[in-house]
């Protein structure tokens, strides 16, 4: 029996230092076969917390070769009882979520409750897997009289994930679940900046008693990436990441006849118009904007202001100035990305936009980490860096249009978005505004705005859209194909094949 990992020791934001981060193959903890390692960093100190495995294409085909190996047996094992297997992770999950909690702080930089909704969405999203039992149920056909046609879904095989660093817990599980529970075996490629979430996961897997090979994890980067993809025995894969990558990898492997299902940045705009409730639309437009320091896919980054809604501006200036660094938000992820968000407004200013709160030179709490304070970008224009692309970090970019039907001709022409949430009180406006959207480019997010939860999910933007596609029952057919049953057809005497 491999020991489990160490339980990550950290309830407070102190500095921790972790164990080394190897692969997971066949139920043992396995280094690069290069030996090589990345150091994983804590961006609130800015300091080197572990190390985790740099995997190339040997450490990809051990892995494989494990998840293929697992295959027959976990095919064969019920879904009944393969469900069991997930029930027991939720129950692991929840005894140790505090830990889980503080090692997604440690490593991502959020906040304790960010950290911890991390984790919770991540259990919601199994409990998805776990409503398979009573939902993967095939279908019937009466093909003609006294023949019946029945479908199953079967497992494909290998499935592979590639997910990315924002979050470490959740999105993994996004897939995990339902390619599990419909008897696939897995390979996941966690993000090489938290790899520690996927490592936790792997040693409560092993605990709850799912057997050897049927989950394995391959770190590193994109070389492990690319063997991952190109590998004849991965017969699927899900991605979660930016849209350049989800849109390489996805002609990639579609090249090779797999199945790709690819994820990319999932941004949106917001349009607010002069009637939208002032209070409602200024707290939820913060809370989506500066969340998970403005790192989730779904945080709200672009707003189109429509007409004269100057009080409602000021509004959202007045709640982002009084966020508190390190209890409010936390630092970006790299240094890197500080340097990047940089960028991004010094060119708005340099353009003409206004900076309305300026995030550039904040204290850093503690003295250290990687930290940009919450910012808003006035007068921002649609042609500029900062008002057609995906800053990725905690800025509001906010973009002037005289009418609704401008703002809509901004959002339809814009490279940015893929989803718009408006900000209205009347029923008019949003018909008048899901009408105008391009089809099929926008989902649409339009009522009541959703009051923030406790860890910053909520905004309005987020209600929508939070979990993926993954989590759908649709995500549990992308990891089966269905099968019709010949065998089964049942033939009655008088049984005829044309009537
Ligand atoms: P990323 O695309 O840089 O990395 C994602 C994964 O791909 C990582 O595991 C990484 O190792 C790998 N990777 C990176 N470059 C690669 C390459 N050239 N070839 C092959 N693999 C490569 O994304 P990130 O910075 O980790 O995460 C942030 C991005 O993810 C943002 O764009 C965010 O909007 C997006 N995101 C989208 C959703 C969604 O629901 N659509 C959810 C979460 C995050």
């Amino acid at each position: 029996m491999p020991s489990p990992a160490p339980p990550f020791p950290a309830r407070s934001h102190d500095f921790a230092p972790y164990a080394p981060c190897p692969n997971w193959i066949a139920g043992a903890w396995t280094p690069a076969a290069s030996g090589e390692t990345l150091p994983v960093y804590n961006p609130r100190h800015a300091e080197v917390m572990g190390h985790v495995a740099l995997s190339g294409a040997a450490d990809v085909a051990r892995a494989v070769a494990a998840a293929k190996a697992a295959f027959p047996a976990w095919r064969d094992t019920p879904l009944k009882e393969r469900v069991q297997v997930l029930f027991r992770l939720k129950a692991l999950m929840e005894r140790d979520l505090d830990e889980l909690a503080w090692l997604v702080s440690h490593e991502n930089g959020k906040v304790l409750p960010e950290a911890k909704g991390d984790v919770l969405k991540g259990i919601e999203c199994l409990e998805f897997g776990l409503s398979l039992e009573n939902m993967a149920q095939g279908e019937q056909l009466d093909v003609s009289r006294g023949i019946n046609c029945s479908t199953t879904h079967e497992p494909l095989g290998v499935c592979a994930g590639v997910v990315p660093f924002n979050f470490p817990v959740m999105v993994p599980l996004w897939m995990l679940p339902q390619a599990l529970a419909a008897g696939n075996t897995f390979v996941l490629k966690p993000s090489e900046v938290v790899p520690y979430g996927a490592l936790k996961l792997a040693s409560l897997l092993q605990e709850a008693g799912l057997p050897d090979g049927v989950f394995n994890t391959v770190n590193g980067s994109q070389p492990a990436v690319e063997a991952l993809v190109d590998h004849p025995d991965v017969k699927a894969m899900g991605f979660v990441g930016s849209t350049k990558v989800a849109k390489l990898l996805y002609a990639r492997g579609a090249a090779l006849g797999k199945r790709m299902l690819c994820l990319g940045g999932a941004k949106n705009h917001l349009l607010v118009v002069p009637d939208a409730d002032p209070e409602l639309t200024a707290t939820t437009v913060v809370a989506s904007a500066y969340g998970c320091a403005g790192q989730r896919c779904m945080a709200a980054s672009l707003m189109i202001a429509v007409g004269e809604i100057q009080p409602i501006i000021d509004q959202i200036a007045s709640i982002t100035r009084k966020l508190k660094l390190g209890e409010d938000m936390g630092p970006v992820i790299s240094s890197a990305a500080v340097d990047r968000i940089h960028r991004y407004i010094d060119g708005a200013e340099q353009l003409g936009a206004k900076v309305l709160v300026d995030g550039r030179r904040v204290a850093a709490p503690g003295g250290k980490g990687w930290w940009v304070g919450p910012t808003i970008l006035d007068h921002v224009r649609p042609e500029m860096p900062a008002g057609c692309e995906e800053i990725f970090g905690p800025v509001l970019s906010i973009i002037r249009a005289r009418s609704v039907d401008e703002a809509i001709a901004i959002e339809n022409a814009s490279p940015y978005g893929n989803a718009a949430s408006i900000f209205t009180s009347s029923g008019a406006v949003a018909r008048h505004c899901i009408e105008r959207f391009q089809a099929g480019m926008c989902g649409v997010n339009v009522g009541v705005p959703v009051p923030r939860e406790p860890f910053g999910f909520g905004g309005w933007n987020d209600s929508l859209f939070g979990q993926g596609d993954l989590t759908g029952y649709d995500g549990f057919r992308f990891w089966t194909r269905p099968r019709k049953l010949t065998s089964r057809w049942s033939l009655s005497k008088d049984a005829t094949w044309m009537s």
